[in-house]
């Protein structure tokens, strides 16, 4: 493996103290220091209202990065370049201090002026930060670089989406801005483009004429566990299907760009992402399905689980059908589903393609054999791989056709070398490379996109609950895949 020149830079972390900086930020950068990719000359200033002095905040990435760390000293000496400054967000002497305490910082680090401002907040924090950085003028200003991070959600509509990104706008530019969605770092989501783009025999048949459908699944087996506060305000549809489900759906509906960088990348996904048919009422009645879950299995219903309004009409499930007016994909519809309380945690993509349009094993034989659509597989999570189910002779005596799985998956040494999504996507963020990132044409083109269902989901009374736990969800969201003569391929893979 080429080994990197580790890059100089001054991260500061708001949130520092929060859940998700303890539980994969700390460790991701821990694991690009172990691996070279930072060196002694980085540093981070870690922000909250908390006063913890620097040795508290040293004990708890100690604590955080305890799963990572096989050698103590070298876990000591990586949170030495740890530093708290207990922070308000609207408290602009606050940033005064702190544009101090980092020129101090990369003077000693010799940090060349690279800044990462990492916004691990709630939401509406998101844009004051960005502005108070500018004009407080704790973006570097001489010749280093500054990458501003953004946690999800990013907007909860087209309308907030377009204000927090005026907001991030104003100050910093949008090659500049980082929207992570961390099913961009993960495995299989990175090599799409290259198993398409990278094999003709992919490549070409990769369209309407030859593919008679995509299914993406992004099934949880939990419930809402502890986050209901924040999930009843937000749904399924919100949750996954427009960030995480409509990003998949980019890297496998995009033309192919000239170049893989990412601004060329992200072109190809816009555009993409903008010939997606938005629904009208009736079109959202046919091709999008919302469910809830009920009790089942010694389990509550949704809206018995602690945190959640009797009568909240959230959707915990949401599946709906993609068409793309382009000349691409023109009658091959992407189905998309995502949901908890499923019969199992489940990333995965299923390519179905046509049957041969004139089947020679359907007459002639002395058995008439039925041949079945060729699936391309592509697993997300847990098992990471690759599967394309194709038709064979099955080895008996007489003649007979059946499938087969050509397959690859990653074993689990294979799998526990793996960089975690947040890692890559460290990494990636200090390389300045955007190729798996959100850029706002395609968070607006979602949003866009998404808009119009979740307006009349609000606007109509749902039948709810109308799914077990352990299920697949509603019956409906088969129903939609049925009316088209398709059937989810996942769980009766073959
Ligand atoms: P959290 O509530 O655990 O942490 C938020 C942090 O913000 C805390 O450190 C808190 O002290 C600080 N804070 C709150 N108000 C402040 C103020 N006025 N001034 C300064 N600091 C203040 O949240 P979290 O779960 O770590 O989530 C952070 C972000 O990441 C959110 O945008 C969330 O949506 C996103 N996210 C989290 C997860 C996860 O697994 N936790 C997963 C995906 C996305």
């Amino acid at each position: 493996m080429a080994t990197e020149t580790p890059t100089r830079a001054l991260f500061m972390l708001f949130g520092g103290t929060g859940d998700l900086a303890l539980r994969k930020l700390y460790p991701a950068i821990f694991n690009l220091y172990k691996k070279g990719s930072l060196s002694k000359h980085f540093a981070l200033v870690g922000l909250s209202r908390k006063e913890l002095t620097d040795d508290e905040f040293r004990a708890k990435i100690i604590d955080s990065i305890a799963s990572e760390t096989d050698d103590k000293a070298q876990a000591e000496e990586f949170a030495s370049h740890f530093y708290w400054k207990s922070h308000d967000v609207n408290n602009l002497g606050h940033y005064a201090e702190l544009r101090t305490i980092a020129d101090e910082l990369d003077k000693k680090y010799e940090l060349e002026g690279n800044r990462v401002f990492y916004v691990s907040m709630a939401p509406q924090f998101f844009g004051i930060v960005a502005k108070n950085l500018k004009d407080q003028h704790v973006l570097s200003e001489n010749g280093g670089f500054n990458r501003l991070v953004i946690e999800k959600p990013f907007g909860r509509d087209y309308e907030s989406a377009k204000k927090l990104n005026d907001e991030l706008t104003s100050a910093f530019n949008e090659n500049q801005i980082y929207r992570i969605d961390h099913y961009l770092g993960k495995e299989t989501t990175q090599a799409i483009p290259v198993i398409r783009f990278g094999n003709p025999i992919i490549e070409s048949v990769w369209n309407q004429n030859f593919i008679k459908n995509v299914q993406v699944t992004l099934a949880e087996s939990l419930g809402v566990e502890d986050r209901a506060g924040y999930y009843d305000t937000a749904g399924a549809l919100r949750d996954m299907i427009q960030n995480h489900a409509l990003q998949i759906v980019s890297y496998l509906a995009m033309d192919e760009p000239n170049t893989f960088v990412d601004t060329e990348i992200r072109k190809e996904k816009v555009k993409a992402l903008e010939s997606m048919e938005i629904y009208d009422a009736e079109g959202v009645k046919q091709n999008f399905v919302r469910g809830q879950y009920g009790a089942g299995d010694g389990s509550p219903a949704y809206r018995d689980e602690p945190g959640v309004p009797k009568d909240s009409n959230n959707d915990t499930y949401a599946a709906g059908k993609i068409v793309f007016n382009n000349p691409r994909w023109g009658k091959t519809p992407f189905y998309v589903r995502s949901g908890k309380k499923l019969a199992a945690k489940q990333g995965r993509i299923d390519i179905e393609f046509k049957k041969p349009l004139v089947d020679i094993f359907a007459k002639g034989t002395k058995q008439p054999q039925e041949l079945q659509s060729n699936v391309l597989s592509l697993l997300i999570d847990p098992k990471v791989g690759i599967v394309l189910n194709i038709n064979t002779k099955n080895s008996e005596q007489g003649f007979h056709t059946e499938t087969v799985d050509l397959d690859y998956v990653q074993s689990p040494e294979r799998a526990a070398e793996v960089p975690l999504p947040y890692e890559r996507l460290f990494h990636d963020i200090l390389n300045g490379d955007g190729t798996y990132f959100a850029s706002w044409p395609e968070v607006a083109a979602a949003w866009k996109f998404v808009d119009p269902i979740q307006h009349l989901w609000d606007a109509t009374q749902p039948d709810f609950p109308n799914y077990k736990p352990g299920s697949m969800g509603p019956k409906a969201a088969d129903d939609l895949l049925a009316r088209d003569g398709n059937s989810w391929y996942y769980p009766n893979v073959r």
